[in-house]
């Protein structure tokens, strides 16, 4: 098999002079710092994109502002219009933009054109039904009435303002559409910062809201390193923080909202999520289990699961079976619709896991399969499975965020549980089992903002989605977001 022809359009915008898009264009930045993106599957310059500096992200959030004032005055019902518009546009534009985000970021070209682009736009038709529906209270008050006045309350839902969205490389359209539809949903406007490591797709993207019809500075999009992003939440007219990535920069970025002046901050961030597998479960379900849970998309989502136990009974007939099949999965071109796993997203990525490779050989973790980086110059990495020795072993308590899953066995099931919830994380886990009425007791006591029985990391839009614990604050999905990206407004009436 071979690579699918790149369409021109993708080739056309790769060799464009990226700038910024603020107030409704692509703009030159005023910095004179640029940053290479580089294909991960073969280590190629793929493109140069600006490096913002302060005056940019000034530009972007006054341009944020006057956005605000006019997309907040809008109707809910032309809100919505927009946002179904632009989810036409992007299955309009699916092959290039699926080309476009596998060549940023190393995705199997499958997986970008049916979770960033079709389920992203799903997402989008389903934050957009939302913008008719946010609604206040009617309210009572029981205040004393001496000359027979009456009172009378309601609650509205107001736009918080301006948000700064700030978005990881591991779904970078997904993610940000995620931002960007919450935001807009809900009378507010935004500025994204995508990964420095997987910035185009949202370039075009900001160029098909314009053509949905958003007005000028409801959507700007900055690009460059994560100062960029620090910029934005610290900057006086930033009103609310949108964080999707790793647990050290979320707390910082978090602890900058806090201290610039109350700034509303959402975090969504990582975790060491838990797996769990009791006896019942047949040798076929619990193989697939893992690869669904462990190596969708090479192990980069955030609620992959990272730490798998099963019960000592069970464990090495799994495991011979898992690295079995694991030797059978197609490795090569993630722009080869035949394969099956492609490379992690970035050279600093890969060599994190191949120091955490190093790491579980230092202290005695068996290696069953992989542990290898692979030849050339793409970022390939092995799937791998470790056999760890005790629950203290570093790979189960840091995060890989690649295509490594980590077993413990386990003898009773107090054990399990407190195994799963010996964490500072709480992402996600799943609990596999035929037996759904001992599921049902154990669901409550399993620590995690998302649990799945039977299934792992699979997300609806109707769903909320969160952490608890140090995996962040907040939720997006369901209508648990319109509570992050508006205030409650009480008022109260004398007559
Ligand atoms: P990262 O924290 O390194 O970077 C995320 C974004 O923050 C990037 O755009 C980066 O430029 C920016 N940034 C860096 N320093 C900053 C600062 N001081 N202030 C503001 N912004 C700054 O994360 P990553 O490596 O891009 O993504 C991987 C991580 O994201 C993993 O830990 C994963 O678990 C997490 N993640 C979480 C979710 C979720 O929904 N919970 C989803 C996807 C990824």
């Amino acid at each position: 098999m071979s690579d699918i022809a790149l369409l021109p359009a993708v080739s056309a915008f790769l060799a464009r002079d990226h700038g910024l898009y603020i107030h409704g264009e692509q703009v030159a930045s005023q910095a004179s710092a640029r940053l290479t993106v580089h294909n991960p599957a073969n280590g190629q310059a793929i493109a140069q994109i600006a490096d913002a500096n302060q005056a940019d992200v000034d530009r972007a959030v006054d341009s944020a502002r006057q956005g605000f004032a006019s997309w907040s005055r809008t109707s809910p019902a032309a809100r919505a219009r927009v946002l179904l518009r632009l989810a036409d546009l992007l299955e309009a534009h699916r092959e290039e933009l699926a080309q476009l985000e596998t060549l940023q970021s190393g995705k199997l070209i499958g997986i970008a054109r049916a979770f960033e682009v079709e389920q992203a736009a799903h997402f989008l038709r389903y934050y957009a039904g939302w913008a008719t529906k946010i609604t206040g209270q009617t309210i009572t008050p029981s205040l004393p009435s001496f000359a027979g006045e009456r009172y009378s309350a309601f609650t509205l839902r107001e736009p918080v303002g301006v948000v700064a969205g700030i978005v990881p490389w591991n779904f970078a359209t997904m993610i940000a559409l995620w931002k960007l539809a919450s935001a807009l949903t809900t009378g507010c406007s935004i500025v994204l910062k995508p990964s420095e490591f997987t910035p185009l797709t949202l370039l075009r993207i900001a160029e098909l809201g314009s053509e949905a019809g958003l007005p000028p500075g409801a959507l700007n999009v900055v690009t460059g390193a994560g100062h960029v992003g620090k910029a934005l939440v610290e900057h006086p007219g930033t009103d609310k923080v949108s964080f999707t990535g790793s647990v050290p920069t979320g707390i910082a970025v978090g602890q900058a909202a806090m201290g610039a002046k109350l700034t509303r901050a959402t975090l969504e961030l990582g975790g060491k999520n838990a797996v769990a597998f009791l006896p019942d479960v047949g040798l076929d379900k619990a193989v697939d289990g893992i690869i669904e849970a462990g190596f969708l998309h090479s192990g980069q989502i955030c609620a992959a699961g990272e730490r798998f136990y099963v019960h000592r009974s069970r464990l090495e007939p799994l495991l011979e079976a898992l690295c079995q099949r694991l030797g059978q999965l197609r490795i090569g071109s993630p722009l080869d619709e035949a394969t099956q796993f492609g490379p992690v997203a970035n050279k600093p990525h890969q060599q994190k896991l191949a120091e955490l490779f190093a790491t579980a050989r230092a202290e005695g973790n068996r290696i069953l399969h992989g542990g290898r980086l692979g030849d050339g110059p793409g970022c390939f990495v092995e799937p791998t499975v470790i056999l760890a020795n005790q629950a203290s072993d570093t790979l189960l308590n840091q995060e890989t965020f690649g295509p490594v899953a980590t077993f413990l066995p386990y003898d009773h099931e107090d054990e399990l549980l407190h195994l799963m919830n010996a964490s500072p994380y709480g992402l996600s886990a799943s609990l596999w089992t035929n037996d759904l009425a001992k599921a049902m007791r154990l669901i409550p006591q399993i620590q995690a903002g998302t649990l799945w029985v039977n299934m792992h990391t699979l997300l609806d839009p109707a769903v909320p989605f969160g952490g608890i614990k140090a995996s962040g604050i907040g939720r997006e999905f369901g209508s648990a977001f319109i509570d992050d990206f508006t205030e409650l407004k009480s008022v109260m009436m004398r007559y």
